[in-house]
């Protein structure tokens, strides 16, 4: 049997939404991207939502949309993607890195109060495999430092935390379309506030700073010559190749639908492997999972012997990973690094362990079958 850590779930209905575009021949940014934004603007309860060619570049733009001065500081988990803190240093600022709480691995509030300084402009929590970052306290310590706040929702999609969906909690949040993600659209991500406002360049920073829909500054001139200004557009804000097309948005339109059955047969797959590992002798969860309250990107466990849980798994066929490498160990990231105890002596425990909508409950009970043969042959 070879069972993968992560797979898209895509079919038939992903097939006609793409053929649908190429029957009209509008494949690039057009109206399944509006319809998309449209449909996550419902789907997450927010005023706005934009559509960009990944997480990452929502990472970017969202931070950029603050225009915070170059060299101010930014607080980011070790424990997560790298795109987290690369947009940091996209926009010329310095990321601060914060340990991880030690049962839930998100950012640790302690720490990250500890690596304030007056320097911060904003602070970005990840809710980290798709487990809540206590919001309803970090909202408040944000907002009394005025500090602006950035969920990066990449493990995340729809989950409700105390009343209000993730992503809608701080100033901005960023989902990915990823294909190892909740849902797919290949690549792709999705950027949402429930300020308009903080918006009102994002739209042109997705196009190389041409907003199509929103002439502003150009009014006067288009009503003079309004015949002849079909062609005319004006640049205003420095912009990116970020914007999402219609491809991607006819696969999401499709995902989007089937998200809440995919996200209940994760939960599924979850409480299997919760259920199946409890009389395991030496295998933690990861975090303490509550597949009936969010949903979860990752699954995952904590061992001592982790490599050699890995190398046995492996030669059954079982795929399985460790995220992540904390940031504040990778070179790149070293200058800013190194302060992160916790989360940089844990991860050597960690363990990812296959999760995907399309899992079957034997692949599930085959990796289980997989983590006891190791421990009985060790014990
Ligand atoms: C995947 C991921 C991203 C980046 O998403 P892309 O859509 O691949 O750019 C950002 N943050 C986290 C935590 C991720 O897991």
């Amino acid at each position: 049997m070879n069972v993968r850590l992560f797979k898209p779930s895509v079919g038939e209905e992903e097939i006609l939404n793409i053929k649908d575009a190429f029957d009209r021949s509008w494949i690039g940014l057009g109206p399944k991207v509006n319809a998309f934004e449209a449909e996550w603007e419902k789907f997450t309860g927010c005023k706005m939502a934009i559509g960009v060619n990944s997480a990452t570049a929502a990472l970017h733009l969202a931070l950029a949309a603050f225009q915070f001065p170059a060299g101010k500081k930014v607080l980011v988990p070790s424990l997560t993607f790298a795109a987290t803190a690369t947009a940091v240093l996209y926009n010329r600022l310095e990321p601060v890195f914060v340990d991880s709480d030690p049962e839930t691995l998100g950012m640790d509030l302690d720490d990250l109060d500890r690596k304030y300084d007056s320097d911060c402009v904003a602070v970005m929590p990840v809710h980290y495999a798709g487990h809540p970052v206590p919001m309803e306290r970090l909202m408040p310590w944000a907002r009394a430092r005025g500090l602006k706040v950035i969920e990066d929702c990449a493990h995340t999609a729809g989950a409700v935390y105390q009343g209000k969906v993730l992503g809608t909690w701080g100033d901005i949040g960023c989902f990915s379309f990823e294909e190892k993600k909740l849902m797919t659209t290949g690549d792709g991500g999705m950027m949402v506030t429930n300020e308009p406002e903080l918006f009102k360049d994002v739209k042109a920073m997705r196009w190389v700073g041409i907003d199509k829909d929103n002439w502003k500054t150009a009014q006067e001139y288009i009503l003079a010559n309004h015949n002849a200004m079909h062609w005319f557009y004006e640049i205003n804000v420095l912009g990116y190749k970020y914007n999402m097309n219609d491809l991607a948005a006819s696969i999401g339109l499709a995902q989007l639908k089937k998200l809440p059955d995919m996200n209940a047969r994760r939960s599924q797959i979850i409480r299997r492997y919760m259920d199946g590992l409890q009389e395991v002798e030496g295998v933690q969860p990861l975090l303490p999972f509550e597949p009936e309250n969010y949903c979860y990107q990752m699954f995952g466990i904590r061992v001592d012997d982790r490599d050699e849980l890995m190398i046995h798994l492996k030669s059954r066929g079982i795929a399985t990973g460790c995220h992540y490498t904390p940031l504040t160990v990778q070179p790149l990231f070293r200058p800013w690094g190194d302060n992160c105890p916790y989360v940089e002596a844990e991860h050597n425990r960690f363990v990812t362990l296959p999760l995907h909508a399309d899992l079957s409950d034997e692949e599930v009970d085959y990796v289980l079958e997989g983590i006891k043969a190791f421990h009985v042959q060790r014990v």
